[in-house]
């Protein structure tokens, strides 16, 4: 790589900070880095508010250690000593007017074991009979080649384990409905229940023991707040040039060089370019290069949500905080979609007679229209008739999220594979974000990591002399 070299990244969320890190990190000779983003602040969906003086993520809440390289990348950044694990277990359903508690033995919302489901009443006699059979019965049909998860948990647990427990999981996950989700993207797991030869049963067993066999949580959060991670790696590119409060507007190419025109009429020259903003906004910034790309991107959904996390007097809280909260299926048609007992999932956003509760609202067209109070009045009610809650909050923050979740829906692989094509046309342009790799701060650390391993390794390479 010839010293000198310069990369434009464009988008300062993790997706894009995380690359600007892993290109600088990577071992000398290290191209400089130019990181665009529109916003005043760094760290796009990750936001950090106080409320009642403790520091409550407004967006992601929650990061999966999972994944070894993220680990590595928590250790580079000194913030793996300090993340904490959730301090509840559990969960609960609302369902037919009242709190059930979710079956144990689940994966992905699929029930792995009768006993539980039964207990739990979650399910109405004959949708528990529909769930037993598919869980013992032989399939001898081949799955289609791209099923939606929808499909699947159909066909083999029947629609009522698919409305009241794998739907309302899978919302807090990933957005879109599961109808049109693709199994393969989201929950390839669940594919392989359909092979025929055998019951669901003894794979879902063989999954659970896959994904139970470590004692080590694999969510976790960081005390101070996940600004905390923006921070670490904002404080590892001081050498870089971070250009905040502008947006990049377009991309055009000149021989073998991009130059990128931001909002306030300056441009940027590079050797390479990373896109790491929404799918909607790189189509428009890759438009006049390659409008099969672009036409691509923009095929690409975001759903929009609302969160708001509501502080209440320890003591107007009826119910002891036993789980990590609850999950409302769609077919309830409430505006809380899942509600997360922060004060109980993560200890330190508790106080002396200070309860924090996060709720996700659906109803987004709704929410849209009316302020901050009203969506607070009706998600309190809500909260009041499920938990007993006595007394209205005593503050609360909203904040609203107009596209923020990719859906990975039908056909989304394919799209992505179509603009790896053509962007093969383009040497240079790299695409990172929660669209490509997956939808998660995890996934996106990951897949920024392979963005910027695959760039270094295209860049021209000095001559020895
Ligand atoms: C409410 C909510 C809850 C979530 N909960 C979790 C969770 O608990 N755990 C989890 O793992 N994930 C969660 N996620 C998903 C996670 O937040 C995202 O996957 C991740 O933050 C996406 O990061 P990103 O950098 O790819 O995109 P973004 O954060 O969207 O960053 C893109 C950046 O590009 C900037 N930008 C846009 N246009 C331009 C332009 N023209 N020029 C320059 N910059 C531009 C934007 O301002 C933004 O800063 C949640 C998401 C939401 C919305």
């Amino acid at each position: 790589m010839l010293p000198g070299s310069r990369v434009v990244v464009i988008g300062g969320g993790v997706s894009g900070l995380a690359t600007a890190y892993f290109l600088r990190s990577g071992g000398e000779p290290a191209p400089e880095v130019c990181l665009v983003e529109e916003s005043p602040r760094l760290g796009g969906k990750v936001r950090t508010r106080v409320l009642s003086g403790l520091p409550v993520d407004t967006g992601p809440d929650t990061l999966v250690v999972r994944d070894p390289s993220v680990r590595a990348l928590l250790d580079e950044l000194d913030l793996r000593s300090r993340l904490v694990p959730p301090a509840a277990r559990g969960a609960y359903l609302w369902s037919r007017g009242r709190l059930r508690p979710l079956p144990d033995g689940m994966e992905l919302g699929v029930p792995g074991r009768l006993w539980p489901l039964l207990r739990s009443r979650v399910l109405s006699p004959t949708g528990l009979l529909r769930a037993g059979l598919g869980l013992l019965r032989t399939r001898n049909t081949v799955a289609d080649t791209e099923p939606s998860v929808g499909e699947v948990v159909r066909s083999i647990f029947g629609p009522e384990v698919l409305d009241r427990l794998v739907a309302p999981l899978m919302a807090g996950r990933f957005a879109g409905s599961p109808d049109m989700l693709s199994a393969r993207l989201v929950a390839p797991q669940l594919l392989d229940l359909l092979r025929p030869g055998q019951p669901a049963y003894p794979r879902l067993r063989a999954l659970r023991g896959a994904s139970g066999g470590t004692t080590t949580p694999s969510t976790m959060t960081l005390p101070g707040g996940l600004e905390d991670l923006v921070e670490a790696m904002r404080q590892r590119l001081d050498d870089c040039d971070l250009r905040t409060g502008v947006g990049a507007v377009s991309l055009t190419r000149h021989v073998d060089r991009y130059v990128v025109t931001l909002a306030d009429g300056t441009s940027v020259d590079a050797d390479a370019v990373v896109l790491a903003t929404p799918a909607f906004v790189s189509a428009d910034l890759l438009h006049a290069l390659s409008p099969a790309a672009a036409n691509d991107l923009r095929e690409i959904r975001y759903a929009s949500t609302t969160t708001v996390t509501l502080a209440y007097p320890g003591h107007a809280l009826r119910r002891p905080l036993d789980a990590t909260g609850f999950l409302v299926p769609p077919s309830e048609n409430r505006l809380v979609t899942a509600c997360t007992w922060s004060s109980a999932k993560w200890p330190h956003l508790s106080g002396p007679d200070l309860v924090l509760l996060r709720c996700s609202l659906g109803n987004v067209g709704w929410c849209s229209t009316v302020d901050d109070e009203t969506v607070v009045r009706h998600a309190h009610s809500e909260l009041a008739e499920a938990m007993g809650i006595t007394q209205p909050p005593t503050e609360f923050v909203v904040s609203r999220w107009p596209r923020a979740l990719p859906e990975y829906t039908l056909g989304h692989g394919d799209r992505l594979r179509r603009v790896a094509h053509a962007l093969r046309d383009l040497p240079g342009v790299f695409l990172t974000g929660a669209a490509c790799g997956g939808a998660g701060l995890a996934q996106c650390l990951s897949h920024a990591r392979r963005t910027a391993d695959t760039l270094r390794a295209t860049l021209p390479v000095p001559v020895s002399s």
